[in-house]
């Protein structure tokens, strides 16, 4: 088996060489979740596999969700049951692959005296969601009280409250679960590059595709690519590569946005998940995230640089009078706001339909050239979307071919980090490891935090830690962050100080003044080892310091 460490980014030349030396049986574009799960599938199923991403991994949604590994509840409100029922099972099988990346949380659904649900919708609306996700029985709906209700959460509206759901949601850290998909994929023998940008399709003589000429936006070289099969699985950006290759034709993308806020623990003292109606009816989510609270999310159209949405003061207000009429005695305002973040839902676009009523299915298109583009989708499916795409390559080869590639195996297959022996064993690995490193001298709770976060690879992160307590001391660095800042760059591709603080650590989040507090020994410690020019220097931290801006303040 192929080391991880040709996910370094110490180790950039070497992949660019590797992946222009061979003509590739799949390249993948995007490095979003979607493409990760099709490089995985493929890859496990012995494809010889590259993936290309022109930011870094996760960098476009797939870092900016409302992080649920839903069982899809919502899409009961949209009758679809069939997307419910799929949704469910995938849920598990995510739960069940990397426990260290997805935790059930609790859900409360209040309802109210003439709001959309009264009690009779919710029971039976959550009874037939358990059936159709086919929800475990222990995680299985209750029906609360409003004492009870208000017991769990405090801060809810009292008045006219009638009771509450309370039923099981997954959350995860969407980044970190690309990341992990992708690591996996890579230790499986995956080639892999963020930062590389297509710019042009190649073609045959038939005019059909077999490569790409790619740009590297670090080093601004171009080079070559070339692969059997394109898979274009850019998310928001599916339209321009299609546009690209002259196929953007029939159904195309229709880009909605949607943002969160996040608030400190002391002012937001949020107890429980809460799943609730804004004044105008949609749908939003009050989360409880270590110390802080996340609110999301809006749904407004969108047609703005689509890189980079921000989130505006008609999308903060928005939320902060949401969550003033469902926690009246907060009196939440602007200034309470710590960070942000805003994302694109890339969804297909159905005539005479609102943002909130198009179904979140996914769906592929292959353009006559053979360019493979895939729409829609959420994080929850993303496995299964994999194989569906897969299926279909593997099928062509047969075909064109007369090669038989084994079916999926991702449903069995643990992503990095899950190598724990099955989801009901994590909570031991967890007491065990807590237990055996103590010794290390970290508090508690950090130890409890670092084990959940990586998984099955900590002990890697414990040999840096061990390693950093003796250097760090005279570079003044703290040790976690030097330990989890090496295993971001040699084990996770981190090439940018953005990458390291958004989506290795979430921290530009869910922890905004660590950020402030050690942007400038990271910067300095990746300049060092990834020897960075002065002026690269200098580009990279000023992205970062925009970025804490923009996360800070809306336009
Ligand atoms: P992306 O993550 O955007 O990845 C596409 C990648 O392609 C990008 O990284 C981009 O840089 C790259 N790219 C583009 N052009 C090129 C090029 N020319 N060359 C190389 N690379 C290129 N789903 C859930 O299951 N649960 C949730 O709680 C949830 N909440 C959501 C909340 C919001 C506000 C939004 C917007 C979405 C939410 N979703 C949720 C949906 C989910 O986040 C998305 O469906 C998913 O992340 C899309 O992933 P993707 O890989 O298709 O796209």
């Amino acid at each position: 088996m192929r080391k991880l460490n040709t996910f370094s980014s110490c180790h950039r030349e070497n992949i660019v060489r590797k992946i222009t030396s061979k003509k590739l049986d799949v390249l993948v574009i995007g490095g979003g979740i979607t493409g990760a799960g099709i490089l995985l599938d493929a890859t496990s199923r012995g494809l010889k596999t590259g993936l290309v991403e022109m930011q870094d991994y996760a960098a476009g949604t797939s870092s900016r969700s409302t992080k649920l590994i839903h069982g899809g509840l919502r899409y009961l409100k949209q009758f679809e049951a069939g997307l419910v029922a799929e949704v469910g099972k995938e849920r598990a099988i995510v739960y069940e692959n990397g426990p260290h990346v997805t935790t059930p949380e609790l859900m409360m659904l209040p309802f109210y005296k003439g709001g959309t649900f009264g009690s009779f919708t919710t029971n039976i609306g959550l009874r037939v969601y358990d059936f159709l996700a086919g929800v475990k029985k222990e995680e299985r709906r209750k029906m609360l009280r409003p004492e009870e209700a208000l017991q769990k959460e405090p801060l809810l509206a009292k008045e006219k409250l009638k009771g509450a759901g309370f039923y099981v949601e997954y959350k995860t850290d969407d980044a970190r679960l690309t990341i992990e998909v992708m690591k996996k994929a890579v230790e499986l023998g995956a080639l892999a590059l963020n930062y590389i940008k297509v710019i042009h399709f190649l073609y045959d003589d038939f005019r059909k595709i077999n490569g790409v000429i790619v740009e590297d936006q670090i080093s601004g070289e171009q080079f070559s690519i070339f692969a059997k099969k394109i898979i274009n699985a850019t998310g928001p950006w599916v339209d321009e590569l299609r546009d690209l290759d002259g196929s953007k034709q029939g159904k195309t993308l229709h880009l909605t946005k949607g943002v969160h806020l996040v608030f400190s623990k002391q002012r937001f003292p949020l107890q429980q998940a809460i799943y609730f109606d804004a004044p105008d009816g949609r749908m939003i989510f009050a989360i409880p995230r270590k110390n802080k609270t996340y609110v999301g999310t809006t749904e407004t159209d969108y047609e703005g640089n689509i890189a980079r949405p921000l989130v505006t003061e008609e999308d903060r207000d928005y939320l902060l009078a949401a969550i003033n009429f469902m926690f009246p005695t907060l009196n939440i305002e602007s200034s309470d706001v710590e960070s942000s973040w805003a994302g694109l839902r890339p969804l297909i676009a159905e005539e005479g339909k609102n943002p909130d009523e198009i179904s979140r299915k996914d769906e592929i298109f292959i353009s006559k050239s053979g360019l493979y583009s895939i729409a829609g989708g959420k994080l929850t499916g993303y496995r299964k979307m994999a194989e569906a795409v897969t299926d279909r390559i593997v099928e062509e080869f047969k075909v064109t071919e007369g090669i038989l590639y084994s079916p999926s195996e991702t449903r069995h297959l643990p992503i990095s980090g899950g190598d724990i022996g099955g989801a009901k064993h994590f909570k031991d690995f967890k007491d065990r490891k807590l237990k055996e490193d103590l010794a290390l001298g970290m508090d508690r709770q950090t130890l409890k935090n670092l084990i959940q976060t990586y998984g099955s690879n900590i002990d890697i992160i414990f040999q840096l830690y061990e390693d950093a307590k003796k250097v760090a001391q005279d570079d003044v660095m703290d040790p976690i962050v030097l330990a989890t800042l090496k295993y971001a760059i040699s084990y996770e591709q981190a090439y940018k100080p953005i990458d390291y603080f958004i989506r290795r650590t979430g921290a530009l989040f869910f922890n905004i003044q660590w950020v402030e507090d050690h942007q400038h020994q990271v910067v300095d410690y990746m300049e060092k080892v990834l020897h960075w020019t002065e002026a690269q220097k200098h580009l990279y931290h000023e992205e970062l310091k925009q970025m804490i801006e923009e996360a800070k303040q809306v336009t």
